[in-house]
């Protein structure tokens, strides 16, 4: 299968023309379920390159890498980064989760919390959920922005045009100082969404992952759908590309997902570093001295 094909068809880095109905979230780009081996191969050839370029990216200490994953409740992204890290290793990576803002948290801008868990030089960094719950949890329901203790004469129609403004720029920010971003919306239909929770009330290993309240925002399903495509939209960049991974199918998420992670660390065009001349012979010595013992 021609990888680059299919990242390709998932990558959005232009937002001009995106429309979220162009991207049917049960596409599994031609493989089906006898391919799925051919798919795991696939993943579990992924998982292995992420491990083999995360000690060259921790090695050179030069480059770092932010993920970022947002999408409706049991999409996957949990699963997704569980399975696509699974072979790294963990003192290179920092998951973060972000859940609704602490006092603290509110009391300074949006991009504070989440800046301060940006990954370093030869890191990954993961955000399950992000800044982006800015333009759209904030956004379907309007009296979280009103919680927001925000001069009331900053709040005006112009807010989402402004915060992903804000967004770009930050991400913009941070490539230019060598932390690439690259963004995943786990794309889920509806239907599958249904399946999933009947799945948690069901299963009884499953229940602590069941939570009433997905269920009511499930009831905002098509506002956060617009949410989503506008923010979207508005800050696919080349910089910062966004990824609209089809859900519905856990293993297809979790195949293209790694891929495009090998892809963009592929792009930085890693390297240990080179040891130079007085360092080899310090080297040197220190293999003589040891040989002698
Ligand atoms: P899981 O359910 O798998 O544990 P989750 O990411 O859904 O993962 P929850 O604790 O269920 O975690 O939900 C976190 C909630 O916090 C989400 O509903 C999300 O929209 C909300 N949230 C995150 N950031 C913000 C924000 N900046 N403002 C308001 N709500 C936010
Ligand atoms: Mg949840």
């Amino acid at each position: 299968m021609k990888i680059e094909k299919m990242l390709k068809r998932y990558r959005v880095d232009h937002g001009k023309h995106f429309r979220l109905k162009d991207h049917d979230p049960a596409d599994t780009h031609g493989l089906d379920s006898e391919d799925k081996d051919e798919a795991k191969e696939l993943l579990a050839n992924g998982v292995e390159e992420l491990s083999r370029l995360q000690d060259i990216l921790a090695a050179q200490d030069l480059w770092g890498l932010l993920v970022i994953f947002q999408a409706m409740d049991a999409a996957g992204k949990d699963g997704t980064i569980k399975h696509v890290m699974s072979g790294v290793n963990p003192q290179g990576v920092e998951v973060t989760s972000f859940k609704v803002p602490t006092e603290e948290e509110r009391n300074h801008g949006y991009l504070w919390r989440t800046s301060q868990h940006a990954p370093a030089r030869g890191r990954i960094g993961i955000f399950n959920r992000s800044y982006y719950e800015e333009v759209l949890v904030v956004r379907v329901h309007p009296e979280v922005l009103t919680s927001e203790k925000l001069p009331k004469g900053l709040v005006t129609k112009d807010i989402w045009e402004e915060r992903y403004e804000d967004i770009c720029n930050f991400e913009r920010y941070l490539t230019r100082n060598g932390i690439a971003v690259v963004k995943f919306f786990l794309h889920l239909s509806k239907k599958e969404q249904k399946r999933r929770f009947m799945e948690r009330l069901e299963t009884p290993d499953k229940n602590w992952k069941f939570s009433a309240a997905d269920v009511k925002e499930r009831g905002f399903w098509d506002a956060y759908q617009e949410a989503y495509e506008e923010a979207i939209r508005a800050t696919a960049t080349e910089y910062a590309p966004w990824h609209v991974v089809p859900a519905d199918h856990k293993w297809f998420t979790r195949l293209v997902v790694s891929q495009a992670l090998v892809k963009e660390l592929k792009a930085m065009k890693l390297e240990y570093p080179i040891v130079s001349g007085a360092e080899k012979k310090a080297l040197g010595e220190a293999r003589r001295k040891l040989e002698r013992e």
